[in-house]
């Protein structure tokens, strides 16, 4: 017998629908058109970074390895005064690991160590499945809002850390170059959508640099999708 698969279908909100076209030719004489408001002409900037979940709450951190007390205003700081709406991310270690990282001893260990051990839990496969659950919902959002002619500006990361680093992360006990597990995974799946985000990664300390990246990111983001659109550049950036 063949096997039933449950589907769920795209249906297009009616709100999108285009309207039917008009049999008749309009006249001069007829009053004007109501086309409505466009959508989203609103206060907001249509602007939007994803950021790390960690960058908003730093109680998700592994035991032992949180720089902030709870946000890190210094990146909220300067998202606000660029007008960038920030979205925030899961933790994939929290959602995959546990609070505790499966080791309520993980704080005793150096970070580096610790860091190590939590990539080995990420690489599993059982992580790889609630990942791909988590960067299925990411990649949505991101289809939505470049579908609404939004900008989505770039993906805000945590260097070293073995799933979300962005420049670096740790591999065999040592900080090297390269992705963590979940943002090279977040990244492949948004490219294989034709999404080619920028990316930015920071370090509690080394904020000033995470700053300049971040800074650099947004700018060179939005500088691509003014020129895309035919417009001049948002006067944040313009000012900046
Ligand atoms: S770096 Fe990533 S995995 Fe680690 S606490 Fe932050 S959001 Fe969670």
């Amino acid at each position: 017998m063949a096997s039933f698969q449950a589907r769920v279908p795209y249906v297009r909100p009616l709100r999108y629908l285009a309207r039917p076209s008009q049999a008749r030719v309009p006249s001069r004489s007829d009053p004007p058109v109501d086309r409505g408001k466009p959508m989203f002409s609103d206060e907001r900037s249509r602007r939007v970074v994803f950021v790390s979940h960690c960058i908003l709450n730093s109680n998700t951190r592994a035991d032992g390895h949180a720089g902030v007390a709870g946000v890190n205003r210094r990146v909220l700081e300067l998202l606000m005064q660029l007008n960038i709406g920030v979205a925030q991310m899961p933790c994939p270690e929290l959602m995959c690991l546990g609070l505790d990282r499966g080791d309520v001893k993980g704080g005793e260990r150096p970070v580096l160590l610790e860091n190590t051990r939590i990539r080995a839990g990420m690489k599993s496969n059982r992580s790889a499945e609630v990942m791909d659950a988590m960067i299925a919902q990411v990649v949505a959002q991101v289809e939505q809002y470049v579908e609404h002619g939004f900008s989505v500006l770039g993906i805000i990361g945590i260097n070293r850390s073995p799933s979300c680093g962005v420049d670096t992360t740790t591999v065999g006990n040592e900080e090297v170059k390269g992705e963590g597990v979940f943002i090279e995974r977040l990244r492949t799946s948004l490219e294989a959508k034709g999404f080619y985000l920028n990316l930015a990664g920071t370090k509690v300390s080394q904020i000033d640099e995470a700053l300049r990246s971040i800074r650099a990111m947004v700018e060179k983001s939005e500088a691509t999708y003014a020129k895309a659109a035919g417009r001049a550049l948002s006067s944040e950036f313009r000012d900046a």
